[in-house]
């Protein structure tokens, strides 16, 4: 008798150890992962988060520009926002409220254009001044050609000569 009222006189003069919510919210933990969402103008449209997600509840369209996902699949892992390369996907600190609908994110982004085709207007370019050393390399054999031939021609007639003296 006298532990049980020791007891309600302590539980009567300290603070209640629950909170009366929803009055009392606590504040939620750092790190804490809440709704998922993706700054969707960032996007690359990468597929990482797509091919990563363990529950496959997110798509992403590269062509179309769009990022979709499944709340209700999702598992709240946080494994795409960490294989994100460009970190536009995030996790707030707020709970996904209750709905009696079944809703998918659906967001709408700019699809990357693609790089031009490089065309062959390059190669022929480089096409002329190989044009121009062509000659250039024809031009040196023919010069020292007659030189070579010029000198053993009066060396040659000058051998016998000497021979014959
Ligand atoms: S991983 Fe990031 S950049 Fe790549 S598609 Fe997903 S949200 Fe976009
Ligand atoms: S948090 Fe996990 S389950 Fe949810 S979309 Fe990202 S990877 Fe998939």
């Amino acid at each position: 008798m006298f532990t049980m009222t020791k007891n309600v006189v302590r539980n009567l003069l300290t603070k209640s150890a629950t909170r009366l919510y929803p009055f009392d919210v606590r504040e939620p933990f750092e790190g804490y992962r809440g709704r998922l969402d993706n700054r969707i103008e960032e996007c690359i449209f990468c597929k990482t988060c797509q091919v990563k997600c363990p529950s496959q509840c997110i798509t992403v369209d590269a062509k179309a520009g769009t990022w979709d996902c499944d709340p209700f699949a999702c598992v709240y892992c946080a494994i795409c926002v960490d294989h994100c390369p460009v970190h536009c996907l995030f996790m707030d600190n707020t709970h996904r409220k209750p709905s009696a609908e079944r809703e998918t994110i659906h967001l709408q982004g700019t699809p990357k254009k693609k790089k031009a085709p490089v065309t062959k207007a390059a190669p022929a370019t480089d096409a002329s001044p190989a044009a121009e050393a062509a000659p250039a390399q024809d031009a040196a054999p023919a010069s020292p050609a007659p030189e070579g031939e010029a000198a053993p021609a009066p060396d040659a007639p000058e051998a016998p000569a000497d021979a014959e003296k």
